[in-house]
């Protein structure tokens, strides 16, 4: 992990020690403070999370406008969208972390886990290869380890499927990391991601 990307993780997870814990800051702004913020940003991290109302990035790392970039898809999945975003971030505002943030009870992977039909084509596909990894996994719970080998999974296509991603990793300017979210205790906690 690249000092900057190794900061700004600890940064974020301070953030979110003090969500969890009842602590957050609250943010205000001024009208001077908004209008500040329209001359220019400066992320600090970009987040592919979930569409669940519980995991919103800002929120649950305690952060200001400004500093997340946000991508969200139903089971945070690699998206072109996501991808778009990762782009912008890191291309031209050199974001030096990427977090994926799986999140537990997604509803979207309790779906494909059950079986259920519906929307979401390809990236739906992404979220049953996770769930058939996590079944020879034989993790004592299935839908937790479906959570976690789907972020995972997300990084491992970002970093495939994104020039710009793989290239500022090649050069040691980007650092991807996968979290799981826990919408009981509201703690991330991040993920090994194996020998990559
Ligand atoms: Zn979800």
């Amino acid at each position: 992990v690249n000092s900057d990307a190794a900061e700004i993780l600890s940064n974020l997870l301070e953030g979110n020690k003090r969500f969890s814990t009842g602590h957050s800051t609250h943010y205000r702004y001024s009208p001077e403070e908004i209008a500040r913020l329209g001359n220019g940003q400066k992320p600090k991290a970009a987040i592919v999370a979930c569409i669940d109302g519980r995991v919103s990035p800002e929120i649950i790392f305690d952060q200001p406008l400004t500093n997340l970039f946000v991508s969200r898809v139903p089971g945070n999945v690699a998206s072109d969208s996501a991808k778009w975003m990762l782009e912008i971030a890191v291309t031209d505002l050199h974001v030096p972390l990427v977090i994926v943030l799986g999140h537990t009870e997604c509803l979207a992977i309790k779906q494909v886990i059950e079986g259920v039909q519906g929307s979401g084509g390809v990236l739906r596909s992404q979220v049953e290869r996770s769930l058939a990894e996590a079944r020879m996994k034989a993790a004592p719970d299935l839908f937790r380890e479906c959570v976690c080998q789907n972020a995972i999974r997300t990084g491992e296509i970002l970093m495939q499927e994104s020039y710009a991603v793989r290239q500022a990793v090649d050069k040691g300017q980007l650092n991807l990391v996968a979290g799981l979210y826990d919408v009981h205790t509201g703690r991330v906690r991040i993920l090994d991601t194996g020998p990559d």
